[in-house]
């Protein structure tokens, strides 16, 4: 492949668009800055109708070969994609680091073992989901998964690499081809991803990059009636747009949105253990769908609980990104540093009392203290919207039915964190109205469960048979076991 390479802190890596195994470079770019210290990383090209064109040609013309092999005859393109993106794992490390800013340790420890097991892991499922048989006394009816077609990707910025590959291996590996527009703030881990795609011998057009922004590459990606799948992952208001714009064609969306997740802390709560784990919500800097940003402590150890997990939040390590030791990292933008700082402004011109942070942290220019705020109403608008940076609220319950009631009262309803006696605290996360909730722990993920949110927080599951079931149109294939004569009184 030829193209201009970029070179972004020793790693070479390129800033066009992948379009039917080909780079293809745009006339027009945008710059794209570090989140670590703003230097200028590169330009990067923005996509035009030419390109969502040449991208979804090239999707289609691949998709009769790629759609009639069967899952076993895929699964070894995909086993060699994830074993490219192994053999490249120093380097999607040093980009994202560099471009989204997340912790080099996460990236190597989580991220990018992930990133491989995202593709494995749904090539192997995809040959257990083939031609499942229902038996019946009138017919034999074989359940065919049929991949859907060509299908839209749309990532953001805060896990470019790990939430592309949670599409791409189910997209694939059910013998769909994909077209993905990376996140514009930090898009350059899913360039790799196609050169390890190349490197693997993926057949040209089963899987086609094209950069841009959200308005105008994006937007002509998921309005376009020849694409039979979008899935996204991104904001609310993106969300609604892009629900119009694909409903318009009667295209299937699956929406993985924003969060407002509840931390509680119930009497009988393991109280060193939870202040532990809170301060774990100030990962990524906060940037991360999942976290319980809204910390319901019972008012009869509140004093104990804050007391606790200042004591945490006191010793984390803010830093640069790349040094093994930081914890927690930069904001991507400026502008949403702005946003952040703006939603505390605004909660404490209001009454909120700040327990720890609420300003610029001196690391950088792009970097925001760990912040928890209290005195707090429900209807605040910093109780109710996502903020998705470093800033917590904590409100005081004396009842399970009040923590309940607290912990569903917003219109988000994504994840949520319980802590407290293992059955007190199995049974008030059963009645929080969200679409998972860990128990006295966080964050534990299996590719086979499902995942999503609901209210605001999202449409539709991925992973497992969810995912599966999203990128596949589902098809009955009846055969009668006896001999079938028509007949007008027979339905
Ligand atoms: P965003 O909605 O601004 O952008 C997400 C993606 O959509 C980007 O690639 C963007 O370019 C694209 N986009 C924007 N407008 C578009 C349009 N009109 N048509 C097509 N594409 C368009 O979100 P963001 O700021 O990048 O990401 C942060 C949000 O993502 C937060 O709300 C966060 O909670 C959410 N998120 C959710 C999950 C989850 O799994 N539920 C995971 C990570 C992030």
């Amino acid at each position: 492949m030829t193209t201009n390479l970029l070179d972004v802190a020793g790693v070479a890596v390129s800033p066009d668009h992948y379009i039917g195994g080909q780079r293809v470079a745009s006339a027009q770019t945008f710059e794209l800055h570090s989140p670590i210290d703003q230097r200028l990383l590169g330009h990067i090209g923005e996509g035009s109708a030419e390109h969502v064109d040449a991208a979804i040609r090239a999707a289609q013309a691949a998709f009769p070969a790629w759609s009639r092999m069967t899952a076993a005859e895929r699964k070894p393109y995909l086993d060699r994609f994830a074993q490219e993106i192994g053999k490249r794992a120093d380097d999607f490390c040093r980009l994202e680091s560099n471009d989204a800013g997340v912790l080099l340790s996460r990236m190597r420890h989580g991220v990018v073992p992930r990133a491989m097991l995202n593709i494995t892991w749904f090539a192997q499922h995809a040959l257990e989901l083939q031609d499942r048989p229902i038996d019946t006394e009138q017919a034999h009816h074989i359940v065919r998964h049929d991949p859907a077609g060509v299908v839209a990707i749309i990532t953001p910025w805060n896990a470019p690499l790990m939430l592309s590959t949670w599409k791409l291996g189910p997209a694939l590996a059910a013998g769909n081809t994909c077209v993905l527009k990376p996140p514009e703030w930090a898009p350059l881990t899913c360039s790799l991803l196609a050169d390890a795609a190349h490197a693997a011998g993926l057949p040209p057009g089963v899987f086609n990059v094209v950069q841009g922004s959200g308005a105008g590459t994006g937007a002509k990606l998921v309005s376009d009636a020849r694409i039979a799948r979008v899935s996204f992952t991104g904001s609310v208001p993106t969300a609604k747009w892009i629900a119009q714009a694909a409903g318009a064609n009667l295209v299937p969306c699956s929406l993985e949105l924003g969060g407002k997740s509840p931390f509680i802390v119930l009497e009988d709560a393991d109280i060193d253990n939870a202040a532990a784990t809170g301060a774990l919500m100030y990962r990524n800097a906060g940037q991360v769908c999942l976290a319980g940003t809204r910390f319901l402590v019972h008012e009869k150890i509140a004093d104990r609980f804050v007391a606790a997990m200042r004591d945490y939040v006191e010793r984390l390590v803010i830093g640069d990104p790349r040094e093994e030791s930081t914890e927690v990292g930069p904001i991507i933008h400026s502008r949403q540093v702005e946003r952040v700082l703006g939603f505390v402004e605004r909660a404490v011109a209001g009454g909120a009392q700040v327990l720890w942070g609420g300003e610029r942290h001196p690391f950088g220019a792009q970097y925001v203290r760990p912040t928890m705020l209290t005195n707090l109403k429900q209807s605040d608008e910093i109780v109710q919207n996502e903020v998705f940076g470093p800033v917590l609220t904590l409100q005081t319950f004396a009842s399970d039915d009040e923590a309940i009631e607290l912990a569903n009262g917003t219109d988000y309803g994504l994840g949520g964190v319980c802590y407290g006696e293992t059955a007190h605290a199995t049974e008030v996360a059963q009645s929080v109205r969200t679409g998972f909730i860990w128990v006295n722990s966080f964050g534990i993920r299996d590719l086979a469960a499902p995942f999503g949110g609901i209210k605001r927080s999202g449409v539709g599951r991925e992973g497992g048979d969810w995912s599966f079931e999203f990128f596949c149109d589902i098809k009955d294939v009846v055969v009668p076991k006896k001999p079938f004569r028509a007949s007008f009184s027979q339905r």
